[in-house]
């Protein structure tokens, strides 16, 4: 038997963390790793506990129940909690929190006090230039485009050199036409430091753009984590699926290891035979020949496809065509791509 290589110790580890603010649960039982050199992205809904979570990995919560540890050190647990200024965590919260009386490279600067003025000011200078700010040193932060001001702020988290840098919901503030260009540069300047780094966001998109590493959350709990791929086409569950985008979740019955829907067959081995969900994302069904009849209900054009409501026998079901849609009323052909769809037992409360 070969011997799996030894796996790379993770920068921090939180293990059954657990939060309640008046009786109601926040965080329940979330274990987290984070990768040394890796972005983690925790993705959920607005409510789910993702900022508390960070909280209480930055020290700023402390947990009912559960511990942290980073680099061998007990950072939250039995024993006490360590203070958020000597984690060796950064933190950049949504709004930046520049300073508006400093300039871009004080405000650098700023985290870097205890260092002789001269190297602060190179070390500054040097983080500037890798967040590709290094000609704007002297501007002030009103002056600084949002996406500018946000790299500032990176920079300043940085220049400290953390072991470990929190992100919370970091383009939120920024136009939709800004977002990608400022996650791209954002991201090359977080893979150039090589920062352990965990990211809260509640868009998919971004955070399966960004992460290496994604953790899903919902109600308080961690549902699924993996690679962002293994998490989009193999969900642990409905809940999961939907997080990552448009899912169609269609009503199936299981027979002999095969999920029967309206739309296809999937296969379904290891479920129980009766009533079953298939989850199929709308990439995943296709026109073709020699499947279901469906009725298309409707066709709206989405930029780079078209967007295909399907109907057949009482469900419905969107498919995404890049191009040449059929027409509201016409009647199609149809399958499900096996490789994007999964079957799970039918499970009412989650549906
Ligand atoms: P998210 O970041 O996913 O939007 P939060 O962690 O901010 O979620 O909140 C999770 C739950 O905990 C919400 O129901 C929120 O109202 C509650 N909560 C968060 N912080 C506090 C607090 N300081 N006091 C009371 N309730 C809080």
């Amino acid at each position: 038997m070969t011997e799996a290589p030894a796996a790379i110790a993770p920068a921090l580890i939180a293990r059954g963390l657990v939060k309640a603010y008046g009786g109601r649960p926040a965080v329940i039982d979330a274990d987290l790793h984070l990768r040394p050199g890796q972005i983690t992205c925790l993705l959920g809904p607005s409510g789910c506990g993702k900022s508390t979570l960070l909280r209480l990995v930055a020290g700023l919560e402390t947990p009912d129940a559960g511990e942290i540890e980073a680099g061998g050190r007990l950072l939250s647990g039995p024993g006490g909690v360590v203070a958020p200024e000597v984690r060796g965590i950064g933190l950049v919260f949504q709004d930046y929190a520049l300073f508006p009386h400093m300039t871009a490279l004080q405000n650098v600067a700023f985290g870097l006090r205890d260092l002789p003025r001269v190297e602060r000011r190179a070390r500054a200078q040097a983080m500037l230039d890798q967040v590709r700010l290094g000609a704007r040193g002297g501007a002030w932060p009103h002056t600084l485009s949002g996406g500018e001001q946000q790299r500032v702020a990176l920079a300043r988290a940085l220049a400290r050199r953390p072991d470990i840098l929190l992100l919370d919901e970091p383009f939120s503030g920024l136009d939709a036409h800004l977002k990608g260009e400022v996650r791209l540069s954002l991201t090359e300047a977080l893979r150039a430091a090589g920062a352990t780094v965990l990211v809260v966001t509640h868009d998919a998109r971004e955070a399966l753009l960004m992460a290496d590493h994604l953790v899903l959350m919902h109600g308080g709990r961690i549902i699924q984590s993996g690679v962002p791929r293994a998490c989009y086409l193999d969900p642990a569950s409905p809940d999961a699926a939907r997080l990552l985008g448009e899912v169609n979740l269609i009503e199936a019955v299981v027979a002999g290891g095969v999920a029967r829907t309206a739309f296809g067959d999937v296969a379904a081995q290891g479920l129980a035979d009766g009533p079953a969900v298939v989850m199929v994302r709308p990439e995943g069904v296709r026109l073709g020949p020699g499947g279901a009849s469906a009725q298309v209900a409707q066709v709206r054009f989405g930029g780079g496809y078209h967007e295909v409501q399907l109907e057949a026998r009482g469900q419905r079901a969107q498919m995404h065509l890049a191009a040449d849609p059929p027409g509201p009323g016409d009647t199609v052909t149809v399958r499900i791509d096996p490789d994007l769809a999964r079957a799970f037992p039918r499970a009412p409360a989650t549906l």
